[in-house]
């Protein structure tokens, strides 16, 4: 797609991730060939920060961000760093050093007047930002705050814009801080339409860009408020891959319905504005991954700009191995759906036998012979999931195997199917 408008894409890295080698060959080439002109990187935990000693699952360091950055922007991708200022902290304040940070003892906030928490947020913005030289936006968050304004502190500071004035300082703060280090901030653009305040936009700096997501609409997507706002400029934000309300079926699954991700892209695509494309990693840092990006298919093609793979993208190898992911879900599916049936018919029988007066051991016996050829399939899968994730030099294989066979691994001895768990008591 030859476009001057911004088609980026968001890759949220505390999902399963490439080891960088492969991210330097592999992915970067792929996702200039799929059409894209910007990546926007979500860090989150997954770099040994000098700001948050001892939090965080790294898998880069701080070397390979920098090659990273500067592989992307030679190959022509405006680069972002993407890192989180107020909600969606969980893997920092998970841990004992940070907890006196909470907003409200909650896990996922910092509390904005913390006196350390302001110096915190401008320390890591210098980090990330000294991990980007030459780039010239930084992604700053600020979604989903939640619990804003619930602590003692915050509920007794008098501000006539009520709460919103709290993250306004704040965010604002952060905001100033990366415009005077000469980036443009972006910030999510959702805590103006969930507290209907969009007069407030107009006391964020000028240079302030707003991302409007909005990932379940399939025709005429986002939100006025943000869109018709005349002081800022907007990107809007499409769900490549996130969860679907009313749902948690992205806890065991390994291929989430393509069809209402490729209906938002579409409708995103056909509003003509600016885009950032969302690549969700987890839910939230406590929630369970999401599959590989191999599962995500050829919606990269589509948000590129592409009906298919194009013949560049096909060279990195990437598409090749997104259709060997996709037979592993479908096997997935298959004994998964075996298993909830088996289970059922058991109870059922059981259920009958109490009726009748069929010995209860006969029943167990013919299942039990079920359930163990389903077991081996399990197993099987496990395996090829390994060598997959081998192959393709992928974060979390073992995490990803607890997940998805939990259900499974609830009626057998041995419990969890995964090799050990990180934090197992
Ligand atoms: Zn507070
Ligand atoms: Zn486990």
């Amino acid at each position: 797609m030859k476009t001057d408008k911004k088609n980026w894409l968001h890759l949220d890295l505390k999902g399963i991730v490439p080891e960088a080698g492969c991210f330097l060959d592999k992915w970067l080439p792929f996702i200039k060939a799929s059409g894209f002109n910007g990546l926007v990187l979500e860090y989150d935990c997954r770099i040994p920060w000098k700001t948050w000693p001892k939090a965080g699952y790294p898998v880069y360091t701080h070397e390979d961000v920098r090659k990273i950055n500067a592989a992307g922007q030679s190959c022509g991708l405006e680069m972002i760093p993407l890192i989180q200022t107020q909600g969606h902290l969980e893997w920092v304040l998970q841990n004992a050093e940070y907890q006196h940070l909470r907003e409200n003892g909650s896990l996922r906030e910092l509390c904005p007047l913390h006196p350390e928490s302001l110096p915190y947020i401008l320390s890591w913005i210098d980090e990330v930002a000294g991990l980007h030289p030459g780039a010239k936006y930084i992604h700053l968050g600020s979604d989903e705050t939640w619990d804003l304004a619930t602590c003692p502190r915050c509920r007794e500071h008098q501000d006539p814009r009520g709460k919103m004035g709290i993250y306004l300082d704040h965010v604002g703060a952060a905001c100033r801080h990366a415009i005077e280090l000469g980036l443009v901030p972006i910030i999510w653009g959702d805590m103006f339409w969930r507290e209907n305040a969009p007069e407030l936009i107009s006391e964020l700096p000028t240079e302030v860009i707003l991302c409007d997501w909005d990932y379940h609409s399939t025709q005429n997507p986002g939100h006025e408020i943000l869109l018709t706002n005349s002081t800022h400029r907007i990107i809007g934000a499409s769900g490549l891959r996130c969860g679907t309300p009313g749902t948690l079926d992205y806890s065991f699954k390994c291929q989430a319905a393509l069809e209402p991700r490729r209906a938002n892209i579409r409708a995103w695509q056909d509003a003509g504005v600016d885009l950032l494309h969302t690549v969700w990693g987890r839910p939230n840092n406590h929630r369970p991954l999401y599959p590989p990006w191999f599962a995500t298919g050829n919606l990269f093609a589509l948000a590129g700009g592409n009906p298919e793979f194009s013949s560049e993208a096909e060279k990195t190898g990437i598409p090749e191995q997104c259709r060997r992911w996709q037979q592993l879900a479908e096997r997935f599916q298959t004994f998964s759906d075996e298993y909830d049936t088996f289970t059922k018919v058991k109870l059922a029988f059981a259920a009958s036998a109490s009726h009748i007066g069929v010995p209860q051991a006969s029943i167990s016996e013919e299942f039990n012979k079920i359930l163990h050829e389903n077991r081996m399939k399990v197993l099987d899968w496990c395996e090829e999931v390994r060598t997959f994730f081998r192959d393709n030099a992928i974060s979390d294989v073992e995490e990803f195997i607890c997940e998805r066979t939990a259900f499974f691994s609830i009626n057998s001895a041995d419990g969890h199917l995964c090799t050990g768990c990180r934090f197992k008591k």
